[in-house]
């Protein structure tokens, strides 16, 4: 089975072929550390994270990277209004980014987070190789990228020069051509500055990835992803600069492009003041069901955040949950083997890897586990099964819901149940004999308000522990 991954560079799906055998080198742009990051942002990095995820199951060898922004415009504003050092500031925000990632069981699966203070002097190196190459020229200490001398600038973005010109909104008299970027910008008073060929000043926001990529990586590595926001001007600018600096095409194998994530039709950010924090979020929710919300949507499709749609994936894991905690229960040294459940963990098993391995479906797939929870639980309501059966539900489950960071907690099935529970089971039961339903829902409220759920199967009442 290959891999088809849609690649935003040629705008088709291409079968994934890595430059150097089973090994994966994949940056994807990470956070600008001056204020705790949002949904919008987790988007991006849990759905590349999910997409590390299946490359490390089908055993390729993955090397992720994904920077952190400590030198920037916005960091050195608010630092200054805070009255701080911009360097502590993005200290501050780079723990609790990670804090945040961790909890969104992200950090893990990246293997290096490279720091813009870290690579300064690299990237003064590949502005130097772009000066003297003629890519780029020196203003009054400043350097700006000539992007009429490449040739393939809107290869990535596909936009015509009049778009071009359309994106660039700061006009400057002293820049070649209007859309002209920054490599270097000159120290303005009181900024944080780096001695430089060209005077003091700090690199531009471009300059960062490719520096450290051609650092971390070489020339070449195989998949760049990020926010489809940052095809132009951020994504193009780094091919100019890595294509020219190195001489090596393509800089790039697989571009991938992650949708926005919109509030009310708007993309959230930052200065649009329309964001809601993964901190905050994750108060009030798990983080299984945010990961789980976002792998309901196609990566490349934009979402629209309501927090009310965190309701449908939290009902789909609990009952999720609730069906490994069935098979345990249907587990039995005189239960057998099913064939019917065999026969459906390998269909299960197979039509999710078609859903991922055709440019990661996720929501397909999720739909095909879900399928199987459903027909797991009619069959184990009706028959005991084996214990080994038991087992080989439960893993393939855990397995396939680990891609999108679900089914990642312990399923515990208490043996004993309270006094107090035992004795409203039997009078419901009682009730129920005597057709009494109104009692017996009333008795099951009761469980209910005790954190137990009572449910009816032809052997008799089962119950569970009501999660959270
Ligand atoms: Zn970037």
């Amino acid at each position: 089975m290959v891999l088809k991954i849609f690649n935003t560079l040629t705008r088709r799906k291409e079968t994934l072929k890595p430059m150097r055998g089973k090994r994966v080198e994949m940056f994807v742009c990470g956070q600008t550390v001056y204020d705790d990051a949002h949904v919008g942002h987790a988007k991006t990095y849990v759905q590349f994270d999910t997409i590390v995820r299946w490359l490390k199951h089908l055993g390729y060898d993955v090397f992720y990277a994904q920077n952190i922004t400590d030198v920037d415009d916005k960091i050195i504003k608010r630092a200054q209004k805070e009255g701080v050092e911009p360097l502590s500031l993005a200290n501050r925000y780079t723990q609790r980014f990670l804090e945040d990632v961790d909890a969104l069981k992200v950090k893990k699966n990246v293997d290096l987070f490279p720091k813009t203070s870290d690579y300064i002097p690299q990237m003064i190196e590949q502005i130097k190789t772009l000066i003297e190459k003629g890519y780029a020229y020196v203003v009054d200490g400043d350097v700006y990228y000539d992007v009429t001398k490449f040739k393939d600038y809107t290869k990535l973005s596909r936009m015509s020069i009049e778009e071009l010109k359309r994106h660039r909104i700061e006009p400057d008299p002293r820049k070649r051509n209007s859309f002209d970027f920054a490599l270097w910008k000159s120290q303005k008073p009181g900024e944080l500055a780096w001695d430089s060929a060209w005077g003091k000043g700090r690199p531009g926001w471009h300059i960062e990835d490719t520096a450290m990529t051609v650092t971390i990586f070489g020339p070449q590595y195989d998949l760049h992803g990020g926010g489809s926001d940052l095809i132009f001007p951020h994504h193009t600018n780094e091919i100019a600069q890595a294509e020219a600096a190195t001489g090596k095409k393509p800089f790039v194998k697989y571009w991938l492009h992650a949708g926005v994530l919109n509030i009310k039709g708007a993309k959230m950010s930052k200065s649009l003041k329309n964001f809601v924090t993964i901190r905050e979020v994750l108060s009030r929710h798990d983080p299984e069901v945010l990961r789980l919300y976002y792998a309901s949507t196609h990566y490349r499709k934009p979402i629209d955040f309501d927090e009310k749609d965190l309701e449908r994936p939290k009902a789909e894991l609990e009952y999720l949950y609730n069906t490994l905690r069935n098979i345990k229960h249907a587990a039995s040294s005189k239960g057998e083997t099913s064939k019917e459940i065999e026969t459906l963990l390998a269909e299960t098993e197979k039509k999710f890897a078609e859903a991922m391995n055709n440019d990661f479906n996720t929501s397909l797939s999720f739909t095909h586990l879900y399928g199987l929870a459903r027909e797991i639980n009619k069959i184990v309501s009706k028959q005991k099964i084996s214990h080994e059966q038991a087992e080989r539900i439960v893993q393939s489950s855990r397995e396939l819901g680990g891609i999108f960071g679900i089914l990642e907690k312990e399923v515990l099935i208490e043996e004993k149940l309270p006094k107090e529970v035992e004795k409203l089971i039997k009078q419901r039961e009682a009730a129920r004999k005597k057709k009494d339903w109104k009692t017996a829902d009333i008795i099951r409220e009761e469980a209910k308000r005790l954190g137990y759920i009572l449910e009816d199967t032809p052997e008799g009442v089962r119950w569970r522990k009501m999660s959270g």
